[in-house]
This record gives structure tokens, C-alpha cells and sequence, in this order.
């Protein structure tokens, strides 16, 4: 089996030869690849080059084009600034009161912001590499963390709180999932295999399980079936720790899940890894970027006994992986998957 091959098994449900390995790596490969931040968060070269040299230095199986966590909600009229080499974050709104809702627009990913330099990216990764390593495209946030980043997270979480039946919080839902809807459809149609999508802000880390189930959960749900009926895989990224509301998880048809590495590994496995791919879950921070090469080979042995049995896992970091990670570290990851991962009826390379 080739990369793509061995990530295409897992998406159809089926067991490859090994545990496919995709990497949340974009500020790594940026910073490796010594492509200012700036220039990558606009260039599609740019982000080809920076991927591009990272999946040949690494060899893993599934590169994630992600570029940060602004992009929709820039595209949809927040702004952001980001700090030399640093990841853009929103310092000024969309809208200031839930009454402007009616004057945001559906995106359109061709014309809007910077979204068309990253379609333009797929395309110049797929002609260069989408026949044998699988390509993840990342459309950014999911309906309530965009819906967040436009109207204000303090502010929308408060309303959410306070004022939960007011038609403008359904309004504004509908225009940031329709939004990210057609992300997700041009990514695929530039040339990744599947996409992903983070909904953070929904998290219980953020939200209780309660407003997670009544405000982000149907709109999860909802994409997941329409990106289905297009034959689309998606990935749904949460961060933090969602024990508790893995149950909710399971009722999702077929999907993905990234789960971070505070969620419990063996409630995940039960759970959501029955009927659907798991994603994660190494600790990107104290175990992949802090710790010794031995301390990872552990940590990533704890996960393959975990999560192989029966297929359908994808190993990657819990989160984004920290740019200053020491490259031994994700060798050493890498390694002991392509030692361990393997299952026993497979012959990989
Ligand atoms: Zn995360």
C-alpha cells in the first residue's frame, strides 16, 4: 500500500497494512522550511513548498494543510492581526450585536480572503504528490467556533447564556455553516481526499455539554451528512477533553473524530472508535515537543495498543504540533509507528 492507499483503507472503514501516520504540522513545516508566517498564510506556493519539504523530510502518510484559525472569519469580515511569525488571532468582530446578523454573506471560497490561495495550494500539492501521500484539507472552524470568531466568543457565549431562544443566534449559526460548507466543497474539488474542520469553542473545555449538544452538535451532524452525500470524509478536530461528551459523538454517521490527548483513551475507543476513525492523540506540547525520544516511543506505544485493535485510527499529534518541536521527537513518533502500527495480515513498506 502506498501512503494514500493505507489512508483511503481507514476512511472506508477497512484495515491497512499499517497505522497510517497524518501530521498537524503547518507552523513546523513553516518555520523548517524558513517561509516567513506572513508570506505562508497568503502564498500558495509558499504553503505547497512548506508541506511539500515536510512530508519529504518525514515521510508520514497524510499532510494537513491548515494555515490558522482566522481564515473563515476574516473571509466573513472579522480582522485579525498576528505577531511576527505568529498565527493570526481576531481582534475586531464580524458584527457587534446579534441585530447586525442579517448583514453577513455565505462565503464564497474562490473570491473571499485568503481562502482562495490555500485552494490554490491543494492544487499544487495534488499535481505534485495527491496520487501517493493522502491530502487533508482543513476548512477551518465549524459553525460555533466561526460563529464565535465573527460575533465575538465572549460576547456570543454570553448570549448563548442569556438569551438562547433569540432567532439571531439560529441565523447566525446558518450563515457560518453554510459558510464553511462551501470550504469544505471547494477544498475537495481543488484535490484533498477528505477535510477536516475544528470546533474547539464547543468543546467542554468552552462550553458545557448542554449548549454543546443544543448549538454545535446538529450543525456537526448536519455537515457530516451533506459532505457524505457528496462522498466527502471529514475529520471533526475538538480540543481539550471530550469525555464527556463522547456519547453524543457516537450518534454522528460515519466520520472521523481528533481527539485530544486529555480525552480518555479507552472511553474513546469504546465510544466513537467503535463506528468510527479515530485521529490523535499524543500530547503536542509536554510529550512531542518537551520530551525525550524515549518518553514519546512510550507514549506512542500506549496509543497504538489502544487504538489499532480493529482498525480505523489515524495517529497524529492531540493538536497542532508546537513549531519548535526537535525533529528526533517526530522521528521518534514516526519510527514506532511504522514498527508497531503494523497489523498482521498487511505487508507494508
Ligand atoms: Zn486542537
Amino acid at each position: 500500500m502506498n501512503s494514500l492507499e493505507r489512508v483511503r483503507a481507514v476512511l472506508r472503514g477497512e484495515t491497512p497494512d499499517r497505522v497510517p501516520i497524518c501530521l498537524h504540522n503547518f507552523m513546523l513545516a513553516v518555520r523548517e522550511s524558513g517561509i516567513p508566517m506572513e508570506r505562508y498564510r497568503r502564498d500558495p506556493e509558499a504553503i505547497a513548498r512548506a508541506h511539500l519539504m515536510a512530508v519529504e523530510k518525514y515521510g508520514y502518510d497524510c499532510i494537513l494543510i491548515d494555515t490558522d484559525t482566522t481564515m473563515l472569519a476574516e473571509a466573513m469580515g472579522a480582522r485579525s492581526e498576528c505577531a511576527p511569525g505568529e498565527t493570526g488571532r481576531i481582534v475586531e468582530p464580524a458584527i457587534r450585536s446579534l441585530k447586525e446578523v442579517n448583514s453577513l454573506r455565505v462565503i464564497n471560497p474562490e473570491t473571499d480572503g485568503r481562502i482562495p490561495a490555500m485552494i490554490e495550494a491543494i492544487r499544487l500539492i495534488a499535481k505534485q504528490v495527491g496520487n501517493e501521500v493522502a491530502i487533508r484539507g482543513n476548512a477551518d472552524q465549524a459553525a460555533f467556533s466561526l460563529a464565535c470568531a465573527v460575533r465575538g466568543t465572549e460576547d456570543f457565549l454570553a448570549e448563548l447564556a442569556l438569551d438562547p431562544d433569540n432567532s439571531a443566534i439560529e441565523r447566525l449559526l446558518e450563515v457560518c455553516y453554510r459558510s464553511h460548507l462551501a470550504v469544505h466543497r471547494a477544498l475537495f474539488k481543488a484535490g484533498a481526499h477528505f477535510t477536516s474542520m475544528g470546533d474547539s469553542l464547543a468543546g467542554p473545555d468552552v462550553t458545557s455539554p448542554k449548549m454543546f449538544n443544543r448549538f454545535a452538535r446538529p450543525y456537526e451532524m448536519r455537515l457530516v451528512r451533506e459532505l457524505a452525500a457528496d462522498g466527502i470524509f471529514v475529520v471533526i478536530h475538538i480540543c481539550g477533553d471530550t469525555t464527556k461528551i463522547l456519547d453524543y459523538l457516537t450518534a454522528y454517521e460515519f466520520c472521523g473524530f481528533e481527539l485530544d490527548y486529555k480525552t480518555d483513551l479507552r472511553l474513546a475507543k469504546k465510544a466513537v472508535g467503535a463506528g468510527h476513525v479515530l485521529f490523535g492523540n499524543i500530547d503536542p506540547s509536554g510529550v512531542l515537543a518537551l520530551g525525550t525520544a524515549n518518553e514519546i516511543r512510550e507514549k506512542t506505544s500506549q496509543l497504538i495498543r489502544e487504538w489499532k485493535p480493529g482498525g480505523r485510527f489515524v495517529l497524529n499529534a492531540g493538536c497542532a504540533i508546537v513549531p519548535t518541536t526537535p525533529p528526533e521527537n517526530l522521528r521518534a513518533m514516526i519510527e514506532t509507528v511504522r514498527k508497531e502500527g503494523v497489523y498482521s495480515h498487511g505487508c507494508p513498506k
